[in-house]
């Protein structure tokens, strides 16, 4: 469903209109092609310290313009604030500050990146104070920004480095259009196991080799991507096999000629399994065991609502939410974990909501198997730890799809209209954090929940 009001503002009458009477001006966003230029205008380092400094190191290896003050009037594509060495709340005084000045340059679509420190992992009461603000001013700078630009926090557990492969990898995708719907979020990145990166230069490589090459991190790789016919899973499905993907999808028998489609469109296989099915995963591997040897990444998109206030709630309804959306998750994880055919390096990507965060009226059967995944990825991630393997959550808020094109159009106006972006995110937008997370520059990402819903004022 197209936003016809995010069309509308951006043309000059009605946006000088909009602007006068003080209504939302939601900017075009600024999103992912192959072969994007990272950053056209200079990136802004600002942030004491050797983290600052590897960081704007390896930003010029990215053949990337570096600033490590602001030169009053240039413009700017993103300001990165390195805050690793936070030990009081005191030290984010001169580097926020700092901030506030790169803010008002930054172009149209602009980036404001913070690399801090966890406060999990310090007892300093201090040094947490710390920590945990960081959090919360770049939480406020993304509500500030407008023209499509957004802040995003990369929070390195233990003694990482800024410049750790993964660290990196979170960097380039939160510089990236790719992250286009993604405001006010923080990944946490862990130090990756060097068998999770198996291709650690191509992670890395410099701009100048990436100018005109389509960016194919998944190149060889073999995924499949439940409830793919349609909606996110078909977007899911497309943007993996651009990036370079093998790509199996999956769906019910009943979608199976949109779901042909969407195999046929991106060069993959359709396989027509009802995911609730007792031999679901034993279908699945099998199929992808013979045909392709390897399962390196699986996308659990598939879900369903049925929404009823709990008053008014009845069994099936319940039953059916859950038996889709995290029960199949659960069984088929379960039997991929016992499965040689599931890499060692493995990802598994998950679909939640920002209902399973905030909960939602007439959805506590759909928030519970959303908050559900969230769970069960948490401690999934705990038994990968380390060991090659990652499993991680992204959580859409509202996305323009089927789904929410059944929604009343006064209260769909104003649910775009509440997040930071002002406007509801494409299905792309959801596809493009899934396809980083199934990436190895991601190898280090585990565990995590990744909200791709435009800093939704969700209430959490
Ligand atoms: P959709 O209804 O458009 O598509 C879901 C797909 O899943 C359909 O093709 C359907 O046939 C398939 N499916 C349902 N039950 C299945 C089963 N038992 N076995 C196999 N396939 C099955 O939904 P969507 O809007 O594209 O959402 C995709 C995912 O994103 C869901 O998990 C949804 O909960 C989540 N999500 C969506 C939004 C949004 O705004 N659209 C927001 C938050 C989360």
């Amino acid at each position: 469903m197209a936003d016809a009001y995010l069309d509308l503002v951006n043309t000059p009458l009605p946006g000088r209109i909009a602007k006068a009477l003080g209504l939302p001006r939601p900017s075009v966003l600024r999103r992912y092609f192959p072969v994007e230029v990272l950053a056209p205008q200079p990136v802004l380092v600002t942030g004491a310290g050797a983290g600052a400094d590897a960081l704007a190191d390896a930003l010029l290896g990215w053949d990337v313009e570096v600033r490590r003050h602001v030169l009053p009037g240039e413009k700017l594509s993103a300001a990165v604030v390195v805050l690793d060495r936070a030990g009081t709340p005191a030290d984010l005084a001169a580097p926020m500050l700092e901030l506030g000045q790169a803010v008002r340059l930054l172009v149209p679509g602009g980036r404001v990146v913070g690399f801090l420190r966890s406060a999990a992992d310090t007892t300093d009461p201090a040094e947490a104070a710390a920590r945990q603000g960081i959090d919360g001013a770049l939480r406020s700078v993304a509500h500030e920004l407008r023209g499509g630009a957004t802040a995003n926090g990369i929070v390195l557990r233990g003694t990482t480095p800024t410049t750790d492969p993964t660290a990196l990898g979170a960097l380039r995708f939160f510089l990236s259009g790719r992250s286009a719907y993604v405001d006010g979020q923080f990944i946490e990145v862990t130090s990756a196991p060097a068998e999770g990166v198996a291709d650690l230069a191509a992670a890395n490589r410099s701009m100048s080799e990436w100018e005109g090459v389509p960016d194919q991190p998944l190149a060889g790789r073999t995924a499949v991507v439940t409830g793919a016919a349609r909606g996110i899973g078909a977007k899911i499905a497309e943007v993996l096999a651009r990036d370079g993907a093998r790509v199996v999808a999956v769906d019910v028998p009943a979608a199976g000629e949109q779901l042909a489609r969407v195999a046929n469109d991106v060069g993959g296989t359709a396989l027509q399994v009802d995911i609730t099915a007792p031999d679901a995963a034993a279908r699945i591997l099998d199929h992808v065991g013979r045909r392709f040897g390897t399962l390196d990444i699986v996308v659990h998109n598939a879900g369903i609502t049925r929404d009823k206030l709990l008053a008014n709630m009845d069994a099936s309804l319940w039953d059916s939410v859950i038996a889709v959306n995290i029960a199949s998750q659960l069984a088929m994880n379960e039997q991929l974990l016992a499965s040689p055919v599931f890499s060692d390096t493995g990802r598994i990507i998950s679909l939640a909501s920002t209902s399973g965060i905030a909960g939602n009226r007439g959805q506590s059967n759909y928030a519970a198997s959303k908050a559900g995944v969230m769970g069960m990825v948490r401690a999934q991630a705990v038994a990968f730890d380390g060991a090659g393997r990652t499993i991680n959550a992204v959580a859409p808020g509202f996305i323009e799809t089927e789904m929410t094109a059944k929604i009343p159009p006064l209260t769909r106006q104003v649910a775009r209209r509440l997040s930071s972006l002002q406007q509801g995110g494409l299905p792309v937008d959801v596809a493009e954090t899934i396809a980083f997370l199934a990436s190895d520059a991601a190898a280090g990402i585990n565990g995590q929940v990744v909200r791709v819903c435009g800093q939704n004022l969700v209430g959490a």
